[in-house]
C-alpha cells in the first residue's frame, strides 16, 4: 500500500481544492509546490500591513451562489468592486465601457446619444465576419474606442499587432449604456477580509504540503509515494515536451513603496499607450480600504516568455491549440493522473472557475470509488 491516496503536484487553487475536497472524504493528500510558498497564483504578501498581490490583481467574482459560499466558508468577503480606470494620452476614462466613457469621449449625455454614435462609428469601420482582434473590436465598439482603449494596450500586452490577434480575446470586455463602472456582471464579488491566504489556509488545514519540491526533480519517486497524481503544472512538461512546447505570455512585476499615503486614488490604472512599457499600476491597499500612512505599487510589464519564466497567459492560438489536443489525448490515456487547472488544461481560468473546475472533477473522482 502507498503512503498517500494522492500526491498533489502544485499547491495552486486547482491542487488545494482537490486536496481539500479529498481530505473531507478521509483520504490522504500530500501538496508539493516548487515554489517557497502555498497558494500559487493567489499568494499574497503582507508588507507595511498591506496585502500585496504577488502575481497581480485577483478579484474574486462569480455568478453561482455555491462556490460565492465554498469562498465564505474560509473568509469574509469585503465590498471592493472593480472598476479600473484606463489613462490613454493624458486622459483617463473609466471601464468597462459605460455612459461615463462615452461622456468622457464624446460628451453624449443620454445612452440614445451614445448609441448613435457607437452603432454609426460600426456601420462605417465594422466588418460582417470579424477574422481579428482589430476587425472584432472595430465590429463592436467602433473606432474611436478602439484607438484610444483598445488598439495599443492589447498590442503591449500580447506583443503583436492586433491585426495578427485571434478576435475572441476581445469578447469579453463588456459595453453598457448605463453610468455603471463595474468591471464585471456577476452577482458576487470582493476580496477576502485578510488576504487570500486566509482562503488557502483553511483550505490546507490539516494537509501535508512540502515546499521548494519540484516533481520534476526526482519523479520516480515522488509517483512511488501517492496512488494517484492530480497534476496542476504544464501538461507539456509532464509529457517530456513530446509535441513540443506549448508558448504562454509572461509578466513581470516591479514593486515599490512609497511614501505617500494615496497614490493613484483606486486600485486598478490601466496604462494605453504604447510608449509607456506597463500596461497597468496596481495600488494593493485600495483592494481592502487601507488607511496605512505608505501605500504599495506594481508596474505590470508585459514579456516574452521563456521557459525559466513564470507562464501567466496561454497563446490560444491555432499552433498551440493544436498541441495542446495532442497532449490532451495523451492525459486521457493517464488513469491514475488528473489534470486540472490554467497549466494543465492550457486555459486563461478565472478563480471562480477554477474552483468549479476542481469541485467537479473530485465529485466524479469520489463518486466513481
Ligand atoms: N483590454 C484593452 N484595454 C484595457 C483592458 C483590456 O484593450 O484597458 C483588452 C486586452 O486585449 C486584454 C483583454 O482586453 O488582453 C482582457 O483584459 P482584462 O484586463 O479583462 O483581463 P486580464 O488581463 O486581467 O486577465
Amino acid at each position: 500500500m502507498k503512503k498517500y491516496d494522492y500526491l498533489i503536484v502544485g499547491s495552486g487553487l486547482f491542487g488545494n481544492v482537490f486536496a481539500h475536497e479529498a481530505t473531507k472524504k478521509g483520504k490522504k493528500c500530500l501538496v508539493i509546490d516548487k515554489r517557497n510558498h502555498f497558494g500559487g497564483n493567489i499568494y499574497c504578501e503582507n508588507i507595511e500591513d498591506i496585502n500585496v498581490h504577488k502575481y497581480g490583481a485577483h478579484i474574486f467574482h462569480t455568478n453561482d451562489k455555491y462556490i460565492w459560499d465554498y469562498v465564505n466558508q474560509f473568509a469574509e468577503f469585503n465590498n471592493y468592486i472593480n472598476s479600473p480606470l484606463s489613462l490613454s494620452k493624458g486622459k483617463l476614462y473609466n471601464l468597462p465601457f459605460n455612459m461615463n466613457t462615452f461622456y468622457q469621449l464624446w460628451g453624449c449625455t443620454t445612452p440614445t446619444e451614445a448609441k448613435q454614435k457607437i452603432d454609426n462609428q460600426i456601420k462605417e469601420f465594422g466588418v460582417e465576419n470579424p477574422q481579428n482582434l482589430e476587425e472584432q473590436a472595430l465590429s463592436l465598439v467602433g473606432k474611436d474606442i478602439y484607438k484610444s482603449l483598445i488598439k495599443e494596450y492589447t498590442e503591449k500586452q500580447w506583443g503583436r499587432k492586433a491585426t495578427e490577434l485571434p478576435a475572441f480575446i476581445i469578447k469579453r470586455l463588456p459595453v453598457r449604456f448605463t453610468f455603471d463602472n463595474n468591471y464585471f456582471n456577476d452577482k458576487y464579488q470582493g476580496i477576502p477580509i485578510g488576504g487570500y491566504n486566509k482562503i488557502t489556509e483553511g483550505l490546507l488545514k490539516g494537509i501535508e504540503v512540502q515546499l521548494n519540491t519540484n516533481f520534476f526533480d526526482d519523479r520516480t519517486y515522488y509517483e512511488s509515494l501517492a496512488d494517484k497524481i492530480v497534476f496542476t503544472g504544464k501538461i507539456d512538461e509532464y509529457f517530456n515536451y513530446e509535441f513540443g512546447k506549448l508558448e504562454y505570455r509572461s509578466l513581470r512585476f516591479e514593486t515599490e513603496i512609497l511614501d505617500t499615503e494615496n497614490f493613484q486614488g483606486n486600485a486598478v490604472v490601466n496604462y494605453n499607450d504604447l510608449n509607456i512599457p506597463f500596461t497597468r499600476i496596481i495600488e494593493h491597499k485600495h483592494f481592502e480600504f487601507g488607511k496605512q500612512k505608505k501605500t504599495i505599487v506594481t508596474k505590470e510589464y508585459p514579456e516574452n516568455w521563456t521557459s525559466e519564466k513564470e507562464a501567466y497567459y496561454p497563446i490560444n492560438d491555432e499552433v498551440n491549440q493544436k498541441k495542446y489536443s495532442q497532449y490532451k489525448e495523451l492525459s486521457l490515456k493517464s488513469k491514475d493522473v488528473i489534470f486540472g487547472g490554467r497549466l494543465a488544461e492550457y486555459k486563461y481560468y478565472d478563480m471562480h472557475q477554477i474552483i468549479a473546475s476542481a469541485l467537479n472533477k473530485s465529485k466524479i473522482e469520489h463518486e466513481t470509488k
